[in-house]
């Protein structure tokens, strides 16, 4: 029987090139996707930019050009990228885009209708000369435990230790190098506790996730009582605004997995398809997320916590990697082992770093290891 599948590679962010630490993703799922297609079941692959927050302002701001223009330029990048390595995606969209947005009021409408979505005051640093709330990671200072100097804003590189930014000794504004000041502000929370129980019984379904994920979401989320999302962003950020919430931006991460959808939805308009039929709750077809292991959380508790609010066609499975080290050890780039997939491509052709990914890549979570002699020897015996 032919199957239909809709597959989805995470999307890459507009703040940086494509590296190989992310071909290892791109290049497994495509090899999937060839296969399934290969098999006769139609399959569509569909990925984006994503293109908002607050890195891509201050890359704009540093740059002296807009948001736009930043994440057209690296748009361009990633797309020329991919085509090199054969990436062969159906639709490549970008979550800064009017089906997105279109898609994203639409997901929130019925959170909101479900009586999710709660608002507090909270307090966080504020940078007066950037004119900008500040996220932990653009701020640093000692810290307070061991008296460390320049440590980033959330823990501390020496001792550990873990805290807020507005516990640092002497913090500064890594934008403008001025002393924040702690102001309080409107968010925008999402009650995940009310959808603990759903989440349980979705997650821990045989089948759906790979075992260790299951177990990891059973050992230290699903045991306890969920933490609300903090899914907003005051004025200025670059996103999409919440309607009926003037000044307040939807997170980045709430409107990037709509992306999936939204990158869908042009596929469709192109190629005369119903979205319904590929992502309405009893739609006849299953949807596979790959996705690497550090954003699991997001594609196991928040995605489908949102999916089934808005009363969409849930993932039926969520395929999780490792991380590529190079030689036994993390890409560096002092070491020289950080390399970007334009790099490569100007010493070698992209088929050998496919087929010895592919003879790598297996079913669990463990780091794939690129070695370079192992490289060498496999491809000048197997090819
Ligand atoms: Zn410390």
């Amino acid at each position: 029987m032919t199957r239909q599948i809709l597959v989805t590679a995470a999307l890459p962010y507009a703040n940086g090139h494509i590296h190989i630490g992310h071909l290892v993703e791109y290049i497994q799922t495509d090899i999937w996707v060839r296969f399934q297609k290969l098999r006769g079941n139609r399959c569509v692959f569909v990925c984006a930019d994503d293109t908002h927050g607050t890195a891509i302002t201050i890359r704009a701001r540093r740059e002296g050009r807009s948001e736009e223009d930043v994440i057209a330029d690296m748009r361009a990048a990633h797309i020329r990228d991919f085509d090199a390595f054969q990436i062969e995606f159906d639709n490549y969209g970008s979550t800064n885009s009017a089906e997105n947005q279109a898609q994203c009021r639409q997901v929130w409408s019925q959170i909101e209708a479900a009586g999710l979505v709660v608002s507090r005051d909270i307090e966080q640093l504020f940078d007066p000369q950037a004119g900008t709330f500040l996220a932990d990671r653009f701020v640093r200072g000692t810290c307070p435990k061991c008296g460390a100097a320049d440590q980033p804003g959330d823990n501390c590189s020496v001792c550990s230790a873990t805290y807020s930014p507005a516990d640092l000794t002497d913090p500064k504004s890594v934008l403008s190098e001025a002393t924040p000041e702690l102001r309080s502000a409107k968010h925008l929370f999402i009650e995940l506790e009310q959808l603990r129980g759903f989440l349980t019984e979705w997650s821990q379904e045989p089948g759906r996730l790979q075992p260790e994920v299951a177990r990891y979401l059973k050992g230290n989320f699903l045991g306890d009582e969920l933490r609300d999302w903090d899914i907003s962003r005051p004025a200025p950020y670059f996103g999409f605004e919440i309607p009926g919430h003037t000044g307040h931006y939807w997170y980045v991460w709430f409107d990037a997995p709509i992306g999936y959808i939204g990158s869908t939805q042009q596929w469709c308009e192109r190629n005369g398809e119903s979205l319904g039929d590929w992502w309405s709750q009893d739609a006849d077809t299953e949807i596979h997320h790959f996705i690497g292991k550090d954003i699991v959380y997001f594609h196991t508790l928040f995605w489908p916590g949102m999916l089934k609010t808005a009363g969409l066609k849930l993932p039926d499975k969520v395929h999780v990697h490792g991380f590529l080290t190079v030689g036994g050890e993390k890409m560096s780039k002092s070491k020289g082992t950080f390399l970007m997939a334009s790099t490569w491509l100007r010493h070698l052709p992209p088929g050998p770093l496919r087929y010895y990914y592919a003879s790598k890549l297996g079913p669990g979570l463990d780091d794939l290891d690129l070695n370079p002699e192992e490289f060498v020897s496999r491809v000048n015996t197997d090819l």
